[in-house]
């Protein structure tokens, strides 16, 4: 299935940019062979492949050059990257980088040239809120997935995740709490450091902090002592305590849910008090971390944006107070747009088909509230609620619901970057690290386009080629 007239360049022209020639220098034929095998191999089959011949982050000297590039900012025609071991060396718009090398027939000692006509360099994607440790509540309820699934299937599953969501193009993930699954984020984490297991870069919040008597996993025999899906804590000193076990345990960010579905007819009521949340933010500042708060009514926002928090997730309750006071105080929101249709999805409302339910229309008008506030919109669909791998759908539903494509391309990217203080990641710029995607055609113009990822580079590795 490989192709091997090797002398210089790989080229993807024509009608179809996956079944052309293939022409590489000698020297790098079996670096070659494995980034093309790459593409077909089960995730473990292809970590090993990559471990093998792919250009480590010592070893990377490629010239990428496409149609379009977007910087993490704008777009830009005729775009060239130069990596140069894990990070970036040199962009430049309309012709090669300076000192990269003038002619088609490339040196041995120069880059690597890798052509993707018709296609978008971008940087790699951000997912602002994923669950590695879950997987879709129409394959198993969430409450299953807590009480009988192995801990060792869970990881199994996380690891088949991370290999889909880095396969998406989203090289970063802020995972937002493993619901029951303990520290194992921290050591999915550094499993995939160290390259036992393809995947993206994690920003972990472990456990998560709920108030006692406030989340799952419940039952109506009180003589049950169900496993909890986050860890419980109470008061100032309680909460302070459990912010600190968790940092301890190698949370990157704190998470706290300022509010959950505990009310007398189950709806949505604040649990935390603002205190609570104050010493929270106080003790995980202290660290250098931030807080992120699970708020889906206006007065769990409202504690929230007292308590001085990072960013707020879901939080459908929004108004347009709320949301003039987070971009007042600089707190960024996490829509999850995707997580609310997929919740509904599985309750049976076939989208597109059947009227919005009073959520959508709910989740429709905050969001435009949102938008008109001019607050920070992050790019993150609670995705594990739905399918790894289709992080994408989040981008789309943020189109649908009125932002502008290449804002949600910020938001994926530059914004997620800034806000989750991920300093040398979400821009395309040199020094940066070279953590690159190519998608085929537009998303400034399509969004769709971001489905339709042909090359994923971590670190200066490549993890996605394109078939041929
Ligand atoms: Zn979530």
């Amino acid at each position: 299935m490989i192709q091997s007239r090797f002398n210089g360049r790989v080229g993807f022209a024509g009608g179809s940019p996956f079944n052309s020639e293939v022409r590489i220098n000698g020297g790098v034929r079996a670096l070659i062979i494995g980034l093309l095998a790459a593409c077909t191999f089960t995730p473990l089959a292809s970590a090993q492949a990559q471990t093998l011949v792919s250009p480590g982050p010592d070893t990377a000297n490629l010239l990428l050059h496409a149609a379009y590039l977007f910087d993490g900012i704008s777009m830009h025609e005729d775009g060239w990257i130069w990596v140069q071991g894990s990070h970036i060396k040199a962009v430049s718009y309309g012709h090669r980088p300076e000192g990269s090398g003038g002619s088609s027939s490339a040196s041995t000692a120069g880059p690597i040239v890798l052509e993707f006509p018709g296609c978008t360099l971008m940087p790699g994607m951000i997912e602002g809120h994923s669950h590695l440790f879950l997987h879709p509540y129409n394959e198993v309820s969430w409450d299953d997935q807590v009480t009988k699934e192995s801990r060792a299937e869970r990881t199994a599953r996380a690891v088949t995740h991370a290999y889909a969501t880095l396969m998406a193009g989203f090289t970063t993930v802020r995972d937002l709490g493993t619901e029951g699954a303990m520290y194992d984020d921290v050591g999915l984490k550094h499993a995939i450091e160290k390259g036992v297991v393809p995947g993206p870069r994690m920003l972990c919040a472990t456990r998560a902090i709920v108030a006692t008597g406030t989340y799952g996993v419940k039952s109506e025999s009180s003589d049950l002592d169900l496993p909890k899906g986050a860890a419980e804590a109470d008061g100032v000193e309680g909460v302070i305590h459990e912010v600190r076990n968790q940092i301890g345990h190698g949370a990157d960010v704190v998470k706290l849910y300022a509010d959950y579905r505990w009310g007398p007819a189950g709806q949505t009521e604040p649990t935390f008090t603002v205190e609570e949340l104050k010493a929270a933010v106080s003790v995980a500042s202290s660290s250098g971390r931030m807080v992120v708060v699970h708020a889906g009514s206006k007065e769990g926002m409202l504690r929230a944006i007292a308590a001085g928090v990072t960013t707020i997730e879901h939080g459908q309750g929004g108004d347009d107070t709320v949301f003039r006071l987070m971009k007042e105080k600089n707190i960024a929101y996490c829509p999850t747009l995707s997580a609310v249709e997929a919740i509904l999805s599985y309750k049976g409302w076939r989208k597109g088909l059947d009227p919005d339910p009073e959520r959508i229309v709910q989740s429709k008008k905050s969001f435009k509230m949102a938008l008109a506030s001019g607050v920070t919109i992050l790019m993150g669909g609670d995705v594990g609620v739905f399918a790894h791998g289709a992080n994408a759908r989040e981008m789309e539903d943020l189109v649908e619901y009125g932002m502008k494509p290449l804002a949600v391309l910020q938001s994926a990217t530059s914004v997620n970057a800034r806000v989750f203080r991920l300093d040398s990641l979400g821009v395309v710029r040199p020094g940066y690290l070279a953590d690159i995607i190519v998608v085929q055609g537009d998303p400034s113009k399509d969004i769709h386009a971001v489905r339709q990822v042909r090359f994923v580079m971590k670190g200066g590795v490549v993890y996605r080629q394109p078939s041929l």
